[in-house]
């Protein structure tokens, strides 16, 4: 795979103040495809200055001018839509197919919505006696997780181009190669120098660096609960504004009146799709007592068909800890009914479609992220019941309700404590803010919404 052996910054590939490289390896044959330098604080320093250079001219551009490069941004992405889905599935292992309709095509619709918003967001308006600018933040300091890279930077770095702002991305070192090439492409679409900066690196050092600068305005995280409090504690230090999207544990509540087939099969399409390496992902499905054998049985099925098809997860280290959050679902009393920890494969970082059966509420594989393709099945007696399963852990990022009338499923929605929720089984909607209640994080991604978290509002009284 093409491997750039520098950082982009202010607009040209340059060497990395170190030596030291991050391997990239394929998780399906376990094969290194690529080197990538391994930034340090020197490298982020430099990234942060070209954007802050780069920030008065950019920030003064009028919305028109950002809107075409937004949408020349989205015309490179199209034309290199092939080769991104390569680069992911390279990288991340997920089967091609999934690579070219997820991880290739939602970032062309994000991009394409920014480039849009960027030409019709009333950067101004008028209160009583005043007039309200919505000013571009600043600096941005992006951190992205290996799970849906290339969507998660475009979903941080569309958005502050379309506000003003100039951004410095670290990357995952898991998918640094899809990152190198979306900066090729800001730069063919003409971009600025130091508008969008790259430095790629590992969390604890670049990406740490990056955090604690005081060259950045705004720090935007996607990632682990864990990192993202320590973000915050900095960031909350230096009274500097951030964005974080976390985890997710969310529910998938089935109502007595649902198609329970449809469901089913759909929830566990939902939690298998990306190897389970999605933080929205519907990993309890919540099933009435009545229903319960029946979607045990269903659910059980449907992921024995995913069998082979599914990719593997990003690396051994997640391999390794989604197989012992299987082996603590077991010890703690939850029923395998399909899967199971033992690896599939001699090769490559596999874990099997996962279903247990027989899950409390209080199971470790109830509460904690699991990032794997597991699916817990808990029973509930009635409404109420659901209700406090389903906003019974310290996330609220997603979720899905199925009912026979779309009006019960809506009004169960109502009260749940999660950022999002498909009501059965609706379509993922990029214009549609996206983000957490609760410990799955603060601030929203995507649309308008997402627009808004990269302004800050100015009020001059007449
Ligand atoms: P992570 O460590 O939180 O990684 C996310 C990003 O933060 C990466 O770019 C990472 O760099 C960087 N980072 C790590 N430590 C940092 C630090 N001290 N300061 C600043 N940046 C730092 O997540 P992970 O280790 O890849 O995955 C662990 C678990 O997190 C998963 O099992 C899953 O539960 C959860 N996760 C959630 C999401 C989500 O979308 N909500 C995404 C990914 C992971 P490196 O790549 O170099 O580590
Ligand atoms: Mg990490």
């Amino acid at each position: 795979m093409k491997a750039h052996d520098g950082m982009y910054i202010d607009g040209t590939w340059r060497p990395a103040v170190g030596r030291d490289t991050i391997e990239v390896v394929n998780p399906v044959d376990e094969q290194v495809i690529g080197r990538v330098p391994a930034g340090t604080a020197e490298d982020v320093d430099t990234a942060v200055r070209a954007a802050r250079a780069a920030l008065p001219a950019w920030s003064a551009t009028p919305p028109a001018e950002r809107a075409a490069r937004l949408a020349a941004l989205r015309d490179v992405l199209v034309a290199r839509k092939d080769e991104i889905a390569e680069t992911v599935t390279a990288e991340l292992g997920s089967p091609l197919k999934f690579s070219e309709n997820v991880h290739a095509a939602v970032p062309i619709a994000v991009a394409g919505s920014y480039a849009e918003l960027a030409a019709t967001h009333a950067f101004e308006e008028k209160v009583g006696n005043s007039t309200v600018l919505h000013e571009p933040i600043g600096v941005v300091g992006a951190i992205t997780p290996w799970n849906y890279p290339l969507h998660q930077i475009v979903a941080k770095v569309a958005p502050a181009l379309a506000a003003g702002c100039t951004v410095v991305l670290k990357p995952a070192e898991d998918a640094p190669l899809v990152a190198q090439l979306f900066a090729e492409a800001v730069h063919e679409a003409g971009v600025p120098a130091g508008v969008f900066n790259l430095v790629t690196g590992r969390g604890p050092v670049a990406g740490q660096a990056l955090a604690e600068h005081p060259g950045v305005d705004l720090v935007s995280f996607t990632g682990s609960t864990a990192v993202g409090r320590q973000i915050a504690v900095t960031a909350g230090a230096a009274i500097k504004k951030v964005a974080l999207e976390l985890g997710g544990k969310s529910a998938n509540v089935i109502l007595p009146s649902a198609d329970l087939a449809k469901a089913v099969n759909v929830g566990v399409a939902n939690v298998m799709s990306n190897s389970g390496q999605t933080c929205s992902a519907w990993t309890r499905m919540l099933v009435h007592r009545d229903q319960y054998d029946e979607a045990v049985a269903l659910a059980a099925t449907a992921a024995a068909k995913y069998g082979d098809r599914i990719g593997p997860v990003v690396n051994a280290k997640q391999q390794a800890r989604v197989r012992s959050y299987i082996e603590k679902g077991v010890a703690e009393g939850a029923r395998l009914v399909a899967g199971g920890a033992e690896s599939p494969r001699e090769q490559g970082y596999f874990i099997a479609p996962t279903v247990f059966a027989d899950v409390t509420p209080e199971m470790t594989i109830a509460q904690e992220e699991i990032f794997g393709p597991v699916l817990s099945i808990l029973s509930y007696d009635d409404e109420d019941d659901a209700l406090r399963i389903a906003n019974g852990t310290v996330y609220g990022l997603a979720g899905a309700v199925w009912a026979g009338e779309e009006a019960e499923a809506v009004a169960f929605a109502r009260r749940m404590d999660t950022g999002q929720v498909d009501i059965n089984g609706g379509r993922f909607n990029p214009l549609a803010p996206f983000g957490g209640y609760k410990q799955s994080g603060v601030g929203r991604e995507l649309g308008a919404h997402g627009l808004a978290e990269y302004l800050q509002t100015k009020s001059l009284q007449f």
